[in-house]
């Protein structure tokens, strides 16, 4: 039965999901029998959540995305009665009758007799969000995606340690130009600071980089990235800076320490102490050394670190590409860009 639905791939639409969602409720999660939902569980939404392709794994994928789209429930009654609705606050199997009453227990304010007033446009909000999933699964394919097979899951990993070292240090870089190019005093430190800190980031996602892989770097046989250039840049780009390796670590220190390691947090933490200032003096004095006309000099040591940054961002980006990145995600099952609708 199974095969013949996957065969049709059927899309569905609204009135049908709201519809089997609307039986689940009916029926309740724990008394839901795989054959009763064929084609709620023939979804793409549903099946890339399952490890293997059986009944049983699709209903335990429902199981997962129905958390889910219940999280994302806008509206405080609906969200409060979805998981007495489908029946997920209880491992036992109980009647929709019994639920009803146990939400109103509860506190939800309202008798269960007007809840189920409530269980169509609970229905109809879940499938909204579960079709707009859906469509975007089919739209690119998502459920048959081949993945790279010579792509090694740790070079995966070690892809998301790079390419948040990118991010972070060509946002330094993006920082420390504004500074050179500031109009008066207090933009010059407004970005100068923020250079600090995203530079900062930079440091503290490489030392854990370094801790994770140990120096051990791999790029595709195939890459058209440099990878000694990758390494070499990503090393000057922590050491060219006036700051020593005692310094760097003050600096990560001080980021962990600071409130969900933001800016603000971030810089109130190295004025409360002397060691802090003194290094925030330093690197202030080092950017302010520049004086780098239209053409900046080979010796100055802030335009260095620019293009540093650049050769590392830019060789990041040769290596990890958008084909990668999907390449993860179907590996691992999660989905790199999906934003709330
Ligand atoms: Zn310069």
């Amino acid at each position: 039965m199974f095969e013949s639905l996957v065969a049709e791939d059927h899309e569905p639409t609204h009135a049908e999901v709201t519809g089997w969602l609307r039986q689940l409720m009916t029926e309740g999660i724990r008394d839901a029998v795989a054959d009763d939902f064929e084609e709620l569980l023939a979804l793409h939404a549903i099946r890339i959540l399952a490890l293997v392709d059986l009944p049983s794994a699709r209903l335990a994928a429902l199981h997962q995305r129905l958390r889910e789209l219940m999280r994302g429930i806008e509206n405080e009654r609906l969200r409060r009665l979805a998981p007495f609705a489908f029946g997920t606050y209880s491992a036992d199997p109980l009647p929709l009758e019994a639920r009803l009453l146990h939400a109103t227990q509860n506190g939800i304010g309202v008798q269960p007799r007007t809840l189920r007033n409530y269980l169509g446009p609970l229905a109809s909000v879940m499938a909204d969000r579960l079709l707009w999933l859906e469509e975007r699964l089919r739209y690119n394919s998502w459920l048959n995606r081949p993945f790279d097979e010579e792509l090694h899951d740790e070079t995966l990993r070690q892809y998301d340690f790079l390419s948040a070292m990118a991010f972070w240090i060509e946002g330094a870089k993006l920082d420390a130009e504004a500074a050179l190019s500031a109009v008066d005093e207090e933009e010059f430190r407004d970005y100068a600071g923020s250079a600090l800190w995203r530079w900062t980031r930079y440091l503290r996602i490489a030392h854990r980089f370094d801790e994770a892989f140990q120096g051990t770097w791999s790029f595709r046989k195939d890459s058209k990235a440099d990878l000694s250039e990758a390494i070499r840049s990503s090393w000057d780009a922590q050491t060219v800076p006036p700051l020593g390796p005692r310094e760097r670590s003050v600096l990560r220190v001080e980021l962990l320490a600071a409130l969900q390691e933001e800016l603000h947090p971030f810089l109130r933490l190295l004025e409360s102490q002397h060691e802090g200032t003194r290094i925030i003096d330093k690197w202030l004095g080092w950017l302010r050394a520049c004086d780098c006309q239209d053409e900046p000099s080979p010796e100055c040591m802030v335009h260095r670190f620019l293009r540093e940054a650049q050769t590392f961002y830019e060789n990041i980006n040769m290596e990890i590409s958008e084909h990668h990145r999907t390449d993860r995600a179907a590996r691992f099952q999660t989905l790199p860009d999906v934003h709330e609708p």
